[in-house]
């Protein structure tokens, strides 16, 4: 968007305020500047030139999640994330050649599974205070989220389904997930050969590029998804499915792909499965996060309630971020351990011995916080949990 467009925008902000009491970073802070409001003021005051470029009022925008929680709670429909996005790309291209490169060099690592595991193994070696400069920490806090830090497997291109085919679908494996969600992407290919499904792995796949729309850089976004077109244009597929939402809510938003990009359990909700599968039953209390790019996230549900006797229940204040938001898991990490902390309090209180959930970040962020905080349960993709219910 150009700054004139960003400000055609926010000028439909009427200030009501009543996106404020939806915004996880100023209900932690209660600062007007960590509001929706305030940073659509912001973004304005700072297009108009009646306020400079100060690092405080970048810090004020940086630390907002683009969870879109303001979005969904306005009655005017001002379009916040690309209110936000579009300020951030603003930002990046005035930033000094420099900079601007070692930015972008940087967003590339946390999106190449085979560089971060590069760099966490060399970092392992330096001493463990040995830097305080942002890279090291943003670093050290990734690989604190990523513990079994593992080299992606090789995937074959084609995995053919069990019995009667149902037709084809490809699998989008993401660039973190690719390695962090292995076992949730394994899941998800064997429970669809197993309901008859063709499963294709296009090899040239990509990131989606939802890192680098949130993060100012649009252009690489686009690069991303023209890459991944060619990737997934070889052959015809029903649908492209992922285990990630926030790839397949950016994917829809912003991309084209050659087919539809779906999250896998609404693709297994809407299709119906051989007679002759069976599920173990599971009589445990198990809590489902919604992440912010799944809000409708009802295919779980009763996707779910085809395991006898499980006890579901929805985590507590569902609609309100866990701070997974965008990188400021990684780079705003109080902010997104203070967001953590309450959600950790409900999964306890509801004694909940699975938590699931289908977002790639938020899945690292509140496995994180379950080992810091000694509890015992497991964090799984819903669809780890179905397929480890198949009776053979
Ligand atoms: S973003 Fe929407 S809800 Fe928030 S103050 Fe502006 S008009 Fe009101
Ligand atoms: S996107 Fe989320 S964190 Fe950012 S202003 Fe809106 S509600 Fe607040």
């Amino acid at each position: 968007m150009t700054p004139e467009q960003l400000l055609h925008e926010s000028d439909l902000c009427v200030k009501c305020g009543l996106c404020l009491p939806h915004c996880p970073t100023y209900r932690i802070t209660q600062d007007e500047g960590d509001s929706p409001r305030g940073r659509i003021a912001l973004i304005q005051a700072l297009l108009c030139g009646q306020l400079q470029s100060t690092p405080r009022l970048h810090a004020h925008l940086n630390r907002c999640l683009g969870c879109r929680a303001c979005e969904r709670a306005c009655p005017s429909a001002v379009q916040y994330g690309r209110l936000i996005d579009g300020v951030r790309a603003i930002r990046s291209r005035q930033r000094p050649a420099a900079r601007q490169w070692l930015y972008r060099k940087a967003l590339g690592l946390l999106t190449s599974p085979r560089l971060l595991s590069i760099g966490a193994r060399l970092l392992r070696l330096l001493p463990r205070h040995g830097s305080a400069t942002a890279p090291f920490l943003h670093m050290q806090r990734l690989i604190g989220l990523c513990p079994n830090f593992s080299r992606p497997i090789r995937w074959q291109t084609a995995y053919p389904p069990a019995g009667k085919h149902a037709g084809r679908v490809a699998l989008f494996l993401g660039c973190i997930s690719r390695f962090s969600d292995q076992a949730a992407l394994l899941s998800a290919r064997r429970l669809l050969n197993r309901l008859g499904w063709e499963v294709i792995v296009p090899p040239k796949q990509v990131c989606c590029g939802a890192l680098f729309q949130h993060a100012g850089e649009p252009a690489t976004a686009q690069k991303l998804n023209a890459q991944n077109q060619a990737a997934f244009g070889a052959q015809p597929f029903e649908a492209i499915l992922t285990i990630a939402s926030g790839c397949g809510a950016h994917i829809k938003e912003h991309g084209a792909l050659p087919a539809p990009i779906v999250d896998i359990s609404s693709f297994l909700k809407q299709h119906s499965w051989p007679e002759s599968i069976a599920l173990e039953p599971l009589p445990q209390t198990v809590a489902v996060h919604a992440p912010c790019s799944l809000q409708t996230a009802d295919a779980v549900y009763p996707l779910l309630n085809r395991i006898p006797e499980i006890e579901l229940i929805p985590l507590a204040d569902n609609a309100l971020c866990c701070g997974a938001g965008g990188i400021n898991l990684i780079t705003e990490p109080e902010m997104a351990d203070a967001l953590l902390t309450p959600k950790l309090a409900s999964l306890q209180r509801c004694r909940a011995t699975i938590l699931l959930t289908s977002n790639t970040s938020c899945a690292l962020h509140f496995a994180a916080g379950i080992r810091s905080t000694g509890l015992e349960i497991e964090v799984l993709h819903p669809i780890q949990l179905l397929e480890r219910q198949l009776r053979p």
